[in-house]
C-alpha cells in the first residue's frame, strides 16, 4: 500500500535534539522539511535523561517544547516509525524510498487517550526504562511522546481484541501493512545520533551479567521522576544503595574495545548523576573512579569543583575488574594512580559504568557517505565546514558526527541548517543564472568540497 509521496526542500533523518533543531531552523526560514524518525516518537536519547548538566534543568522541560514545536510547525512534515531504504540522485536532488512501519493503530484517528493501554493484559519489558520497568503490548511510547499515538507490539500481542473493544474512535487495525512512499528533497541532513558502548563487550566488568552493575542511562531512568521505580533501588533486591561507585572510561579510551577516543560527555554526566544521587540518597557514599576528569565546557570545571565540595569522593585509578560477593555486592578492583600504584579492592552496593558513545547508524550503504576510523561520519573539512560530508547536498549534525553534549549538538544543528540553506540558495541562484545566460557561472561550478 502506498502513502502519498512528498516533495520538500530538506529531508532531516533522525528526531533527536540535533535533528529537531536543524528541522526547526530550516522551517523557520521558510523551507519545507520532512523529519523522518525510525522510532514511534521523536526526542532521541535526550528525552530519557533526568536532568542535564551543567544547569541541572529538567530534561523533559527542555525537550518537550521542541518536540511539540516540530509537530506543530507548518513547514515540517513529521514522519515517525519510518525507515529510509534507499536514496537515489534525481537531477540536483535526492529521492528517498521510505517505509512506514505499521503501528496497528490508525494514526490520524488515535487521540492518545490510552484506553487501549489500560485494557491490554500483556506486560513486556520497557526498552525506554532500560528493561527495568514494563509497558503494555499496546501503548503510547512514553508520557511525553510526540506524536501522542499508540503503537502495538504485534509480536507480543495475544490478539484478544480488548483494546479494540475499548477504543472510543475505533482506530485499532490488526491488519495494517507497511506503507511505502517517496520523499523528493533537494538536500539531506543526517542526525542519526549515537548508541552506548555495549556493556557485554567488557568482560572484566562482568560483561553485563552482574545485576548490580548498571550503565549510566539506566541510572538516568532511576533518577528521572517518570523512572521505573520512582526511587533509586538496586536491581537485585530492591534495596536502597548506601554506597555507589562510578567507573569512568568504561567503553571509551579503550584499545581492547577498539574505541580509542574520548566520549566527551561521561565525566560530566557521572558528576551530574553523583550530585543528583546526593540529593536523592543523602546518606549514601558516592565514589567516582577516574583516570582523567575532562570538563571542557563553559561552567563545567566549576560544576566539578562543586561536586568535590559536596563530598563526592574522586579516586584517581584504573578499574581492572569488577566481581561480586555472595550478596551480589559488586567488588571493584582498582589500580590507584598514586605514588606506589597500589591495587585495592572495594565493595559497593551499586556500580554505574560510564559507558561511551558509539555511532548509532552506518550511513555508507544507503547515503554513500564514508565514515571515519572511529565509525562516525567522516568530515572532510572539520575546522572550516564541520557539517559538510563528502557527498554534495548531504550534511551531518549532532552525535552522528562524533561524541558531543547537548549544547554542542544544538550549535552544530544550527550550523547544519545554515549550510543546508546556503546550499539550497546556491542551487536556486544557479537555476536562475542558467535560465538567463544558459551557462553555469564559474563561482557556482563547485558548490562543495
Ligand atoms: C547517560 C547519558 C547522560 C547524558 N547527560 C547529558 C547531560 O546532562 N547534558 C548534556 O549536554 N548531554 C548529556 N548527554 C549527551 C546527550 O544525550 C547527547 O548529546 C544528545 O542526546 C545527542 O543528540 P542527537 O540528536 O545527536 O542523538 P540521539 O539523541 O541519539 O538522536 C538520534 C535520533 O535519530 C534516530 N535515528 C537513528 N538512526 C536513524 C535512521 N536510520 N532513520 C531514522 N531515524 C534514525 C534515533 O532513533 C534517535 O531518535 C548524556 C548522554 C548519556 C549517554
Amino acid at each position: 500500500m502506498r502513502r502519498q509521496d512528498l516533495h520538500v526542500n530538506a529531508l532531516v533523518v533522525g528526531g533527536g535534539i540535533a535533528g529537531m533543531q536543524s528541522a526547526l531552523d530550516l522551517a523557520d526560514q521558510g523551507y519545507r522539511v520532512a523529519l523522518v524518525e525510525r522510532q514511534p516518537s521523536i526526542g532521541g536519547k535526550m528525552i530519557a535523561l533526568s536532568k542535564v548538566f551543567p544547569t541541572l534543568d529538567c530534561c523533559s522541560c527542555i525537550t518537550t517544547p521542541k518536540m511539540s514545536a516540530v509537530a506543530h510547525h507548518e513547514n515540517i512534515e513529521l514522519l515517525t516509525y519510518c525507515e529510509i531504504n534507499e536514496i537515489q540522485e534525481n537531477g540536483g536532488g535526492f529521492v528517498a524510498q521510505v517505509t512506514k512501519k505499521p503501528r496497528y493503530v490508525n494514526e490520524a484517528d488515535c487521540t492518545g487517550c490510552r484506553q487501549c493501554e489500560y485494557a491490554c493484559p500483556i506486560d513486556i519489558p520497557s526498552a525506554f526504562d532500560q528493561n527495568l520497568g514494563a509497558h503494555r503490548a499496546i501503548r503510547v511510547p512514553f508520557s511525553t511522546a510526540v506524536p501522542q499515538k499508540a503503537v502495538l507490539d504485534i509480536d507480543n500481542c495475544l490478539l484478544c481484541g480488548k483494546c479494540e473493544k475499548v477504543c472510543p474512535v475505533g482506530c485499532i487495525d490488526f491488519t495494517q501493512q507497511p506503507q511505502d512512499f517517496t520523499i523528493e528533497a533537494e538536500a539531506i541532513v543526517l542526525a542519526t545520533g549515537f548508541e552506548l558502548t555495549p556493556t557485554d563487550a567488557k568482560k572484566e566488568y562482568g560483561a553485563g551479567q552482574l545485576r548490580n552493575v548498571i550503565e549510566a542511562l539506566t541510572m538516568e531512568r532511576f533518577l528521572a521522576p517518570t523512572g521505573p521505580y520512582g526511587h533509586v533501588l538496586r536491581p537485585s533486591d530492591g534495596k536502597e544503595p548506601e554506597s555507589i561507585a562510578y567507573v569512568q572510561c568504561a567503553g571509551s579510551r579503550d584499545q581492547t574495545l577498539g574505541i580509542e577516543y574520548c566520549s566527551r560527555v561521561c565525566c560530566m554526566y557521572a558528576i551530574k548523576q553523583a550530585m543528583l544521587l546526593s540529593g536523592a540518597l543523602p546518606l549514601a557514599d558516592i565514589t567516582i573512579y577516574y583516570m582523567d576528569i575532562r570538563t571542557f565546557g563553559k561552567g563545567y570545571e566549576q560544576f566539578y569543583q562543586n561536586a568535590r565540595a559536596m563530598g563526592i569522593e574522586f579516586v584517581k585509578g584504573k578499574v581492572a575488574r569488577i566481581t561480586e560477593d555472595d550478596g551480589q555486592n559488586p567488588i571493584v578492583r582498582v589500580e590507584l594512580m598514586d605514588e606506589d600504584s597500589r591495587v585495592v579492592e572495594r565493595p559497593h552496593d551499586l556500580v554505574v559504568l560510564s559507558v561511551g558513545m558509539v555511532p548509532g547508524y552506518d550511513p555508507q550503504a544507503i547515503y554513500g557517505i564514508p565514515v571515519a576510523g572511529d565509525g562516525f561520519v567522516d568530515l572532510p573539512l572539520p575546522n572550516i565546514t564541520p557539517t559538510v560530508t563528502r557527498r554534495p547536498g548531504i550534511f551531518v549534525t549532532g552525535t552522528a558526527a562524533g561524541p558531543m553534549d547537548i549544547v554542542d549538538s544544538i550549535v552544530m544543528a544550527g550550523a547544519a541548517a545554515a549550510e543546508t540553506a546556503a546550499y539550497l540558495e546556491a542551487g536556486r541562484l544557479l537555476s536562475r543564472k542558467l535560465e538567463v545566460s544558459g551557462k553555469v557561472p564559474a563561482e557556482l561550478e563547485v558548490a562543495h568540497v
